[in-house]
């Protein structure tokens, strides 16, 4: 590393050392010139993580000191690259001029970037938030908060312990914040430790008061009852603030989420059903996200995320979401204009969070501008739609204010370019004519000169060093005038100044010099006149949000055949001709079939069973799904549905069914089942898939059976139980709130023809069996397995065959066919041999019987 002149003595290093100590969980990047350095084991580490070059430096006193540098132009990368790596780094930069120091450059850290607290866009995705958050833990209760940094949402959650896992998915923070010996998560983020007190509510509420200058947490809209979210939220913001020396100017009040107006999903059921994730990493787009999703803002793709994680559980506020979705899907002229007017509307609110604190780029409050400027169009689409535009603020003012201050497309960097547009202010002009009129009285020059010297080849240039020069070749030397000072020598030229030029030169560089300044001191007032303004850009980009999600769901609706449901507050759950929406697109168009499904009073359980392949649980997923949708706001896949409002939503299957999780165990399957049994209540939606595949025949009947017993004994609730196990359709027989459905099958010949259509009644029980023969196990296993069942099912030992010679594959003694059967590799064979074996085997066997 190169450290031209940087004197690593002493005082320098005792500057380190007390910054370093503020900040010993980061990897410091001390600044000194234009590099960042870092020192001691944050330069060991950084420069394995980074993969620069470890040297050391004599620091004065005996020791050396290892070293490693980023130059500052190409920190942004580097930065990155360690926060990728779940580094926390605290940017320390020489906070006054080093020409005019006394000493050693007084130096500060401005910013400490972590992966939950990032501001930079090139550490964000654009349709997803990056959340930090908070969880205190109490006894059977805890409490949560989380910020997203780069947009300034800040959202609180009381929750019960055991939803906090469940929380921290639908979040799914970057970095969480717990108190010092709260028992670690599962999740993968990285894990801060904060000292307890800070979790302390009555501190937190003073602190949080403070922040958001109000009187009281009630005006926060927070309660007695909400302590540990108020610890979560206080402990957060105070870790922000120290992750922002320079303020949090964009961070919004935070907003209380109630459970009560949310249907609750736990984490496997977001995963289960497919959501936002596919269960199987390569199927990308195979979630109901990727259906749903047409949204054409970074805010809308965001919301859109959290009104799916979040669904409603609140009549009215569901109903206002389908009123908005049923006039845009229904009026396709209002839905284009709203789509294209939102189609150039850029990311508001993350623009106006950098703006707030001043770290927008010219470019940043050019796509500012160019947004604000799209807001009429999106108001007028609006119009008529319930309210949706009532109090929309189209940010006029502000819009005024760039659109006459900022170029037409302002560049990345200060400088690079005009930023601030001609005619904004009279100095900048000013200092813009005496720039260019140099710069042209320079162009002319060399015109002139040539004229009055006779040399045709001479040559006004520019370099950094010398500054404005004429260039003369050395055959022409006898013709320089006597006014031309010579400068430099080349090998075929020499350069001269004259008195005339080098006047134009400090008009030119003194007037670009000013312009920056002025340019700088305008961009900051423009900058400001945004960031001040920023509570309204926030409420405007929510606005612009729901419009945009609304639209994506009036959409899908026109385009998907998606129907209206009628939501009430009651038992019933009727889809007819319900689809699934995600399977129906991965098909021909009218390959899918639909079905009934009704829920009501007098059919609480529903006991789905059919063979392998049947279409089991596309059925039951499909029917989670259109709860959630119509939940969420959307129309659901169906030709109608009536939906009682649904409080919770279970999706469970059973371990061995549960191919992406790989390890997971009947334990897990158990566990999961148990905490369903505990929180179901009467009013939620439970979907059992397979449940108690993960042991052995009976345990899993046995534990099926007494499942279902339970959710119709205790529970109430509707559900729906896939099963291939054919003894759990008795239960009908038991209890009167149970109903048996299968899922059909036709024969065809040596054919299974899938019909996937749900019909009343148990499935044939010999489907396994039957599946078998058609596979072309051989007559005699086929019927020694239908004794074996048999003999089972009426709870007996399995005994020997009752009478050994009817079973001609094992006679007493061994004959030809046993022989040949023997000698077959099974292993070894490939399904056409396999074939060709068994018709010789039968070939034996009809001679045998003849
Ligand atoms: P099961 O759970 O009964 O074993 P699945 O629900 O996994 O069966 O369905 C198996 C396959 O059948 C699905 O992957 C899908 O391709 C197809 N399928 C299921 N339901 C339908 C349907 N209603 N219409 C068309 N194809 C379906
Ligand atoms: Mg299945």
């Amino acid at each position: 590393m190169t450290l031209p002149g940087i004197d690593l003595s002493t005082p320098l290093m005792q500057q380190y050392r007390e910054i370093k100590a503020r900040h010993r969980n980061a990897i410091l990047l001390f600044r000194m010139g234009d590099f960042y350095e870092m020192f001691e084991q944050d330069a060991e580490v950084g420069a394995r993580a980074l993969g620069l070059t470890l040297t050391s430096r004599n620091n004065g006193a005996a020791a050396e000191t290892p070293l490693a540098g980023v130059p500052v132009k190409a920190a942004a990368q580097y930065v990155r690259k360690l926060v990728e790596k779940g580094f926390r780094v605290a940017i320390c930069e020489q906070v006054e001029d080093p020409k005019t120091a006394k000493g050693v450059v007084k130096r500060a850290v401005v910013e400490v970037v972590t992966p939950g607290a990032v501001m930079a866009d090139d550490l964000l995705q654009e349709g997803r938030n990056t959340f930090l958050v908070a969880v205190a833990l109490g006894a059977g209760r805890a409490g949560l908060a989380a910020a997203d940094l780069s947009t300034g949402e800040f959202v609180v959650e009381r929750l019960r312990t055991e939803e906090v896992d469940a929380a921290l998915a639908r979040y799914r923070p970057s970095e969480i914040v717990v108190a010092e010996g709260a028992a670690p998560s599962a999740s993968p983020a990285l894990l801060t430790r904060r000292e307890a007190w800070e979790f302390d509510p009555a501190l937190a509420a003073d602190e949080l008061t403070r922040h958001f200058k109000v009187a009281s947490l009630e005006g926060l809209g927070l309660e007695a009852e909400d302590a540990l979210a108020v610890g979560a939220a206080g402990a957060l913001l105070r870790y922000l603030a120290e992750l922002q020396p320079g303020g949090l100017p964009h961070l919004r009040r935070p907003v209380a989420r109630r459970g009560e107006g949310i249907l609750y999903l736990d984490a496997m059921t977001r995963r289960n059903l497919e959501v936002v994730d596919p269960l199987r990493p390569e199927g990308e787009s195979a979630t109901l996200l990727g259906v749903l999703d047409r949204t054409v803002t970074p805010m809308g793709a965001r919301l859109l995320r959290q009104w799916l994680l979040h669904p409603l559980a609140d009549l009215a506020a569901i109903g206002r979401r389908h009123d908005a979705v049923a006039l845009l899907a229904g009026d396709e002229g209002r839905r284009r204009r709203l789509t294209s007017a939102l189609d150039g509307v850029r990311d508001l609110e993350r623009l106006g969070a950098r703006a707030a604190a001043r770290r927008a780029n010219p470019r940043d409050l050019g796509a500012l501008r160019d947004s604000i400027a799209r807001l009429p169009a999106v108001r007028d689409a609006l119009r008529g739609l319930y309210g949706l535009d009532e109090g929309f603020d189209a940010l006029g003012d502000l819009g005024a204010v760039l659109t006459a201050g900022l170029a037409d497309r302002p560049p990345a960097a200060l400088g690079d370019s005009d930023t601030v547009r001609s005619g904004f202010d009279a100095e900048l002009d000013g200092l813009r004519v005496l720039r260019d009129g140099g710069r042209e009285f320079i162009a002319n020059l060399q015109a002139r000169e040539r004229a009055r010297t006779g040399i045709a080849s001479l040559k006004v240039g520019y370099n950094r060093v010398f500054g404005y020069y004429i260039e003369i070749t050395k055959a022409n030397a006898a013709a320089v005038p006597a006014d031309y000072e010579r400068r430099q020598t080349l090998t075929g030229a020499e350069r001269y100044v004259t008195p005339e030029l080098k006047g134009y030169e400090a008009k030119v560089l003194g007037a670009e010099e000013e312009i920056a300044r002025r340019e700088e001191q305008l961009f900051a007032s423009l900058r400001d006149e945004a960031g001040t303004r920023i509570t309204r850009i926030q409420e405007s980009a929510a606005r612009v949000a729901a419009a945009d999600v609304l639209a994506s769901f009036a959409d899908a609706a026109a385009k998907e055949r998606y129907v209206r449901p009628f939501l009430a507050v009651d038992f019933t759950l009727d889809l007819a001709a319900c689809r699934h929406p995600v399977v129906e697109r991965m098909m021909p168009r009218e390959a899918f079939i639909p079905n009934d499904v009704r829920l009501d009073a007098t059919r609480q359980i529903m006991i789905v069973t059919g063979p392998n392949m049947a279409g089991k649980s596309t059925v039951l997923r499909q029917v989670g799904l259109a709860v959630l949708m119509a939940q969420a706001g959307s129309f659901v896949a169906a030709d109608a549905a009536a939906i009682g409002i649904v409080d919770r939503l279970f999706t469970r299957v059973g371990a061995s069914d549960d191919l992406a999780r790989g390890q997971s165990t009947f334990m897990v399957e158990m566990s999961e089942t148990a905490a369903i049994l505990h929180s179901a209540t009467r009013r939620s939606l439970v979907l059992l898939d397979e449940i108690g595949r993960g042991t052995s025949t009976y345990d899993g009947v046995a534990i099926a059976w007494a499942v279902a017993e339970y959710l119709h004994e205790q529970v109430g609730c509707k559900t729906i139980f896939a099963t291939h196990y054919h003894e759990l359709t008795q239960l009908e027989e038991r209890f009167p709130r149970v109903v048996n459905m299968n899922v059909a099958v036709h024969e065809s010949g040596d054919e299974v023809v899938f019909l996937h259509r749900l019909r009343p009644g148990g499935a044939d029980r010999s489907y396994g069996i039957h599946v078998a023969r058609l596979a072309g196990l051989p007559d005699a296993v086929v019927g020694r397995a239908r004794e074996v069942l048999g003999t089972l099912e009426a709870g007996h030992r399995v005994a020997a065959p009752a009478r050994r010679d009817q079973l001609a594959l094992f006679p007493a003694t061994e004959g030809p066919l046993a022989a040949a059967l023997k000698a077959i590799d099974v292993d070894g064979l490939t399904p056409r041999e396999a074939l060709a074996r068994l018709a010789e085997l039968q070939t034996l066997a009809r001679e045998r019987d003849r």
